[in-house]
């Protein structure tokens, strides 16, 4: 998958001085591109036969939906606070970059519904983990993390179950 890499391009300084921003636009904008990404991912995630896939506001919602689609099963969407309406779960974190807090419906999914989290890149792993603690606190069966990209750097799997499944299609 490293043939891709030149579909992401690199932003100094963005969203903090300091932080080299991978921005994965220049993917979803070329349909070949994004396809050849998402079949291995749809096969992958089809094996586990989650019952929902999980998303994570904002740039997880893009492929996470499109997987959903795909796969004719369920999209979750956990979200920053005061998005969702109703009563909601949330979990504090800390980011690469800052502090924030994700939260999910109470009710919006049966009890150990199989869940699959996915999100466009994993970096430091807090929120996926954060977000993975949220679907276990809501009643959910948390079967697995997919993201496109991750910066092995950041040792982000550290922050993850790791008795749980972890595919990443595009290392740095
Ligand atoms: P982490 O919590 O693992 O440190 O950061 C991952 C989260 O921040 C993801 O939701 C991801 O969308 C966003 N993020 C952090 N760094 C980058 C980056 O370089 N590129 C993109 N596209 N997202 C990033």
């Amino acid at each position: 998958m490293d043939h891709l890499k030149k579909y992401i391009t690199e932003i100094n300084d963005y969203p903090k001085k300091g932080i080299v921003f991978k921005d994965l636009n220049p993917i979803y904008k070329e349909p070949k591109i994004w396809k050849e990404l998402m079949f291995p991912l749809q096969n992958l995630i089809s094996t586990k036969k989650p019952d929902y896939i999980a998303g994570i506001e904002s740039r997880g919602f893009i492929s996470a939906s499109a997987l959903a689609f795909k796969l004719e099963i369920g999209l979750i969407t956990i979200r920053k606070p005061n998005k969702l309406p109703g009563e909601v779960i949330g979990t504090n974190y800390k980011l690469e970059y800052g502090e924030d807090r994700l939260e999910i419906q109470q009710n919006i999914m049966e009890k150990d519904s199989k869940i699959m989290l996915f999100d466009d890149l994993l970096a430091t792993g807090g929120t996926a983990g954060a977000a993975g603690n949220l679907i276990k606190k809501a009643g959910g069966n948390l079967i697995g993390y997919a993201f496109l990209v991750e910066l092995t750097e950041l040792k982000g799997r550290e922050n993850l179950d790791s008795n749980l499944f972890v595919e990443t299609l595009i290392k740095y």
